[in-house]
């Protein structure tokens, strides 16, 4: 029996979901051990961020990564903690809660805070396995493992979930087809024409839609086919998941008896019907309204925790939040808040730039500011949505408010965040004020982002207030912050560091190289030697679908396909498939030797043919006769996928345990025209003899009795490196997988000519090994995302140019 101090009540938590953990994480800083905490929760794991399933999803984060409080934090503060134990029943004579397991609770004050369920519709068909909504991690980890088995996916719903979802799914190399039933998406946030944007950029990604569509049945035998829409269209899918709306989960409450609407009625204290049980969340009804978004819960859990720590003085009233909602959907930015539609008593200020992809209007009402719609560039959004709270009088900055706060009188755009009073919101996902932030950063000695994060969760989630915060870092400490280590302009054109740029080309949808400039104010209108080609890669990696390769920005090697030499002829490496060759290739090549009187002809130490010597002019033709013989560029002059070393392996080796050269061969298959930061070499030694070298290449494969031994970031350049060791695995599909992911990972977070061995040293094996190897989902979505750029890979010119001579050649993906 648990015996408490007179003076200690008992509160019971139903729902360990966001809201009811942020009430009692507020009730802790008003009244640490007033209360004796007990949390039941139907989900098997500790609260986390609901929000970021969507950068789960898609494969941005892992499930780790987006816990709120561990296990340990709640013994800590002494909450006693039940998960995978919803609450079954509540006696409101008796003062308990029994819960599944049997587990019966007494309470002074109960808290419901159960959420909401998703709606998804009767539809005939819906017994077909392949069918999930989008609400908690086992729905995501459902809809990841479909991922992994199926290739189709339908998403029923075109809002904020919806879209989220679709993008994840295409993230994770599903074809993905959206259903709406209206005419626009996001039709309770977006006007038509930001609708119609975000519409098209989706559909650039590679996702369909069919609008008006009304689903009406789930077609298939076994397992989900397809569906069918009341118009009679089908769309085919393996795989449906609906998003199309959320209920008040009032289960509970309605069996206890409590007052219903569409949820749990509570008045502005945030009490039931009954005094002794509060409700927070999106299960409750407030004033007639009910919620779907965090900002809410927020202020909910606020004036709940006043009146549960009881301080007559500060107790609070709820009275509504106004809402401001973004997509979490990389790449696209959007904002939307308040009366974003307008009517007659309403004025509209808009603006277009159709070649930025970006619109904005906002909505006065009598010289207020009531609503706003930002697409393509949101940054002024946590502005507009302070006007628009605070509802103060436009004035003069109506001529201007259009563009900005830098552009308001007496500000510019530094000093922006230097404008917002304590009380402006800086981080919507966590509900944190500016005041908060600069008072964390002051009080608790905080120099660093991270250091921000930890303390206040401010940018701890979606990140869209990154900048802002650490502006508020400068402010605060001036002279004495110093932006991290990799924070270092990326060139004298940029006070912009590589990973600041790669943000912004995401973050602002930046497709080309002069957008670029023009967006992040480019010093010098051209850019530089430094800059241009590693604007030419980051975009390539941003957009391996759409951007087309600026062959002006790269090397001249590049640009010819073939490396210069000191006399100003060429060195022409055609590829050699694992380092294996055939009769009909070396005929081609010492056909090509023969007619263009090539002087010289050299084994290269990446187990490949170099010939030396070849004149500018004769490029063209030699590649195309050797293209004629099957053979593409090996690449020998790229930053991009250069070899894959083989030994001959357990098909020649008495020491061979694998087959090492058809492995090495399949790699390079998979890997060849992938463009990295830097240039990437393999190898696949059969035995831990090691024959190939793997230990000093950038990706190296070992096979030993029971599998095949990953390391990676080695270096046998000028500084020699040693490889680290990655992981084992077992098949030859498991190497393709890792090494895919490996490779994906540094393509995105290495900076241009940056090697593995550095980068590796910078970020440590530790990071990469919790990506590529511990976080399977995390693998796989890069794995999805590595073979997706795949699908546009390079070829070389040379081998175009033969394609429409109409001699043979096959492109990447029907190379045999
Ligand atoms: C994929 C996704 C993305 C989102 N993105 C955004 C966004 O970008 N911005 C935004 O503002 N909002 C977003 N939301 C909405 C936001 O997550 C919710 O508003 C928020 O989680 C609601 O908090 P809650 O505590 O009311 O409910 P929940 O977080 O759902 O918590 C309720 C908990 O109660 C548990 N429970 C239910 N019944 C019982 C019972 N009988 N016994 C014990 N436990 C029970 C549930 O299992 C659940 O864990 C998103 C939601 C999803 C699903």
């Amino acid at each position: 029996m648990n015996m408490l101090h007179p003076l200690i009540r008992r509160l019971v938590v139903i729902g360990n979901g966001m809201a009811g953990m942020r009430t009692v994480e507020e009730l802790l800083k008003r009244a640490p051990g007033r209360w004796d905490i007990t949390v039941f929760g139907a989900e098997p794991h500790v609260n986390y961020d609901r929000i970021l399933l969507s950068s789960v999803l898609a494969g941005e984060k892992d499930v780790a990564a987006i816990e709120i409080n561990s296990r340990e934090w709640y013994a800590e503060h002494g909450i006693r903690l039940f998960t995978g134990d919803p609450v079954i029943a509540i006696d409101r004579q008796a003062r308990t809660v029994t819960a599944e397991s049997g587990r019966v609770e007494p309470y002074d004050a109960l808290l419901i805070a159960t959420g909401s369920r998703p709606i998804v519709p009767p539809l005939p068909g819906l017994e077909l396995p392949g069918t999930c909504a989008f609400r908690d991690i086992a729905d995501v980890e459902t809809v990841i493992a479909a991922a992994g088995q199926y290739r189709r996916a339908i998403v029923i719903g075109g809002g904020l979930l919806g879209l989220e979802a679709a993008n994840g799914l295409t993230k994770r190399g599903m074809s993905v087809a959206v259903i709406h039933l209206m005419d626009n998406l996001m039709e309770r946030q977006l006007d038509g024409e930001a609708a119609k944007m975000l519409q098209r950029a989706l559909d650039e990604r590679g996702i369909s839609f069919f609008m008006n569509g009304q689903t009406e049945e789930l077609l298939g035998e076994t397992r989900v086919e397809g569906v069918r829409l009341a118009d009679g269209r089908t769309v085919p899918g393996d795989l449906v998941v609906f998003a199309i709306g959320i209920r008040p989960n009032t289960d509970l409450a309605r069996l206890a008896g409590l007052d219903l609407n569409r949820g749990i009625l509570v008045g502005d204290d945030m009490r039931t019907s009954d005094p002794a049980i509060f409700a927070v969340g999106e299960c409750v009804e407030h004033r007639g309204k009910t919620y779907g978004l965090v900002a809410p819960l927020w202020d909910m859990a606020k004036v709940c925790a006043d009146h549960l720590a009881g301080d007559a003085d500060t107790v609070s009233d709820y009275n509504g939040t106004v809402l401001a909602t973004r997509l979490k959907v990389t790449g696209i930015d959007l904002f939307s808040a308040g009366e974003f539609l307008g009517d007659e008593s309403t004025d509209e200020v808009l603006f277009r730039d159709p070649a930025r992809n970006i619109y904005k209007k906002l909505v006065m009402r009598e010289d207020r500011l009531v609503g706003a719609v930002l697409y393509g560039d949101v940054r002024d959004g946590g502005w507009y949505f302070q006007l628009l709270r605070e509802g103060q009088k436009l004035g003069s900055l109506r001529d201007t408010v259009i563009f900005g706060q830098g552009f308001a009188p007496g500000a510019d755009a530094g000093a922006a965040v230097a404008a917002l009073p304590d009380t402006a919101e800086i981080c919507g996902c966590n509900g944190v004020c500016k005041g908060t932030i600069t008072g964390a950063i002051v009080a608790q000695g905080l120099t660093t982002l991270d250091g921000v994060r930890a303390a206040t969760k401010a940018s701890a989630s979606c990140g869209s207030c990154t900048g802002q915060v650490e502006a508020l870092l400068a402010l605060t400490l001036g002279k004495d912050y110093a932006p991290a280590e990799g924070e270092k302009p990326m060139c004298k054109c940029t006070d912009l560091s590589h990973e600041a740029v790669r943000s912004e080309i995401l973050a602002q949808r930046l497709q080309t190289i002069p957008a670029v400039q023009q967006a992040l104010d480019w010093a010098s209108p051209d850019g530089c030697h430094a800059c241009r080609p590693a604007l030419n890669y980051y975009l390539l990696c941003a957009w391996p679908a759409t951007y087309r390769d600026d062959a002006q920005s790269r090397f001249v090697n590049e640009r010819m396909h073939a490396n210069i030499q000191k006399d100003g002829t060429y060195s022409v490496v055609p590829r050699m498939w694992g380092g294996v060759t055939s009769a009909k290739e070396l005929r081609a090549i010492a056909d090509v030797v023969d007619r263009y009187r090539i002087p010289t002809v050299k084994v290269t130490g990446g187990q490949r043919i170099d010939l030396l010597g070849v004149k500018k002019e004769q490029l063209p033709d030699v590649w195309r006769d050797l293209n004629a013989a099957g053979m593409v560029s090996g690449h020998a002059y790229g930053k991009a996928l250069r070899t894959v070393k083989t030994c001959v392996g357990s098909e020649w080796c008495r020491f061979g345990t694998q087959d090492s050269t058809a492995m090495g061969v399949a790699l390079e298959r998979m890997t060849w025209g992938s463009w990295h930061p830097h240039k990437v070499k393999l190898a696949v030694s059969g035995c831990p003899r090691n024959c190939a070298e793997a230990t000093i290449k950038d990706f190296g494969v070992i096979a030993v009795d029971s599998g095949w031994e990953l390391h990676i970031g080695g270096n046998g350049g000028i500084k020699l490196r040693e490889t680290d060791f990655l992981c084992k695995v077992t098949t030859e599909a498991q190497v393709l997988e890792y090494c895919a992911a490996f490779l994906q990972l540094y393509r995105e977070e290495a900076r241009y000519l940056e090697r593995t061995a550095p980068w590796v040293e910078r970020v440590g094996i530790d990071h990469v090994r919790r990506l590529v190897v511990e976080d399977a989902a995390n693998r796989q979505a890069l794995q999805q995302r590595f073979l997706f750029a795949q699908r546009f890979a390079q070829t070389d010119p040379w081998a175009e140019r033969a394609a429409a001579d109409g001699a043979e050649f096959r492109p990447l993906a029907t190379v045999a």
